[in-house]
Protein backbone atom coordinates (compact mmCIF):
# COMPACT_ATOMS: atom_id res chain seq x y z
CA UNK A 1 0.00 0.00 0.00
CA UNK A 2 1.41 3.55 -0.79
CA UNK A 3 0.97 5.36 2.36
CA UNK A 4 3.48 8.04 2.42
CA UNK A 5 3.86 10.50 -0.89
CA UNK A 6 6.69 13.20 -1.77
CA UNK A 7 5.41 15.64 -3.84
CA UNK A 8 8.76 17.36 -5.39
CA UNK A 9 8.29 20.25 -7.51
CA UNK A 10 9.26 24.24 -7.53
CA UNK A 11 5.89 25.34 -8.90
CA UNK A 12 3.38 25.96 -6.42
CA UNK A 13 0.75 25.42 -8.99
CA UNK A 14 2.05 22.28 -9.81
CA UNK A 15 1.75 20.67 -6.38
CA UNK A 16 -1.57 22.20 -6.06
CA UNK A 17 -2.73 20.26 -9.32
CA UNK A 18 -1.13 16.99 -7.84
CA UNK A 19 -2.48 17.29 -4.61
CA UNK A 20 -5.88 17.62 -6.13
CA UNK A 21 -5.17 14.40 -8.32
CA UNK A 22 -4.45 12.10 -5.10
CA UNK A 23 -7.63 9.55 -4.98
CA UNK A 24 -9.58 11.10 -2.29
CA UNK A 25 -10.58 7.57 -1.24
CA UNK A 26 -7.13 6.74 -0.06
CA UNK A 27 -5.35 8.58 3.50
CA UNK A 28 -2.31 9.68 2.64
CA UNK A 29 0.54 11.47 4.42
CA UNK A 30 1.97 13.91 1.64
CA UNK A 31 4.86 16.08 1.58
CA UNK A 32 5.99 18.73 -0.50
CA UNK A 33 9.85 19.60 -1.84
CA UNK A 34 10.18 23.08 -3.62
CA UNK A 35 13.71 21.93 -5.63
CA UNK A 36 15.68 18.73 -6.16
CA UNK A 37 17.77 19.16 -3.37
CA UNK A 38 14.99 19.95 -0.86
CA UNK A 39 13.49 16.84 -2.29
CA UNK A 40 16.46 14.09 -1.71
CA UNK A 41 17.05 15.53 1.85
CA UNK A 42 13.11 14.35 2.33
CA UNK A 43 13.42 11.49 0.96
CA UNK A 44 16.22 10.50 3.70
CA UNK A 45 14.22 11.48 6.00
CA UNK A 46 10.86 10.46 5.26
CA UNK A 47 11.68 7.26 2.80
CA UNK A 48 8.20 7.81 1.11
CA UNK A 49 6.39 5.04 -0.34
CA UNK A 50 5.94 6.99 -3.72
CA UNK A 51 8.02 9.80 -4.96
CA UNK A 52 6.63 12.48 -7.33
CA UNK A 53 9.33 14.30 -9.09
CA UNK A 54 9.80 17.44 -11.31
CA UNK A 55 12.54 17.34 -14.11
CA UNK A 56 13.02 21.50 -14.41
CA UNK A 57 13.51 23.18 -11.20
CA UNK A 58 16.42 25.21 -9.26
CA UNK A 59 19.05 24.31 -7.18
CA UNK A 60 18.98 20.57 -8.10
CA UNK A 61 17.27 19.45 -11.00
CA UNK A 62 14.49 16.10 -11.43
CA UNK A 63 17.57 14.59 -13.17
CA UNK A 64 19.74 14.94 -10.85
CA UNK A 65 17.42 14.23 -7.97
CA UNK A 66 16.34 10.61 -9.22
CA UNK A 67 20.30 9.90 -9.44
CA UNK A 68 20.73 10.57 -6.01
CA UNK A 69 17.57 9.05 -5.00
CA UNK A 70 18.34 5.95 -6.61
CA UNK A 71 21.58 5.46 -5.64
CA UNK A 72 20.28 6.10 -1.91
CA UNK A 73 17.41 3.64 -2.63
CA UNK A 74 17.38 1.20 -5.45
CA UNK A 75 13.84 0.39 -4.77
CA UNK A 76 12.83 4.04 -4.48
CA UNK A 77 9.26 4.47 -6.81
CA UNK A 78 9.80 7.49 -8.37
CA UNK A 79 7.20 9.19 -10.70
CA UNK A 80 8.63 11.92 -12.80
CA UNK A 81 6.10 14.38 -13.84
CA UNK A 82 7.33 16.65 -16.35
CA UNK A 83 5.77 18.82 -19.33
CA UNK A 84 8.75 17.90 -21.32
CA UNK A 85 7.32 14.01 -22.05
CA UNK A 86 9.56 13.46 -24.85
CA UNK A 87 10.42 9.75 -25.86
CA UNK A 88 14.22 10.89 -25.31
CA UNK A 89 13.80 12.13 -21.97
CA UNK A 90 11.11 8.98 -21.36
CA UNK A 91 14.16 6.67 -21.95
CA UNK A 92 16.79 8.71 -19.80
CA UNK A 93 14.60 8.45 -16.52
CA UNK A 94 13.48 5.09 -17.28
CA UNK A 95 16.63 4.01 -17.54
CA UNK A 96 18.07 5.94 -14.39
CA UNK A 97 15.27 3.84 -12.47
CA UNK A 98 12.41 5.72 -12.82
CA UNK A 99 9.35 3.96 -12.09
CA UNK A 100 7.20 5.75 -14.65
CA UNK A 101 6.57 9.28 -16.34
CA UNK A 102 3.63 11.14 -16.44
CA UNK A 103 2.80 14.53 -18.48
CA UNK A 104 1.84 17.57 -17.44
CA UNK A 105 -0.25 18.83 -16.22
CA UNK A 106 -1.42 15.12 -14.80
CA UNK A 107 -4.96 14.00 -14.50
CA UNK A 108 -7.17 12.14 -11.67
CA UNK A 109 -7.27 8.56 -13.04
CA UNK A 110 -3.73 9.19 -14.48
CA UNK A 111 -2.50 9.43 -10.62
CA UNK A 112 -4.57 7.13 -9.44
CA UNK A 113 -3.66 4.00 -11.61
CA UNK A 114 0.06 5.56 -11.16
CA UNK A 115 -0.64 4.67 -7.28
CA UNK A 116 -2.33 1.53 -7.48
CA UNK A 117 0.65 0.60 -9.67
CA UNK A 118 3.39 1.54 -7.08
CA UNK A 119 0.96 -0.37 -4.68
CA UNK A 120 1.90 -3.46 -6.77
CA UNK A 121 5.37 -3.24 -7.36
CA UNK A 122 5.90 -2.49 -4.07
CA UNK A 123 4.03 -5.34 -2.64
CA UNK A 124 6.19 -7.30 -5.23
CA UNK A 125 9.50 -6.04 -4.14
CA UNK A 126 8.20 -7.03 -0.43
CA UNK A 127 9.05 -3.71 1.27
MG1 LIG B 1 9.65 22.94 -12.55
Amino acid sequence: MIKTILLVDDSPVAIKILKRCLPAEYEFESHVANNGAEGFEMYKKMKPDLTFLDLTMPVMDGIETLEEIIRFDKDALVVVVTADAQKKVYDKVMALGAFMMLSKPPSRDVVKAAILKAGLAKEKLGV
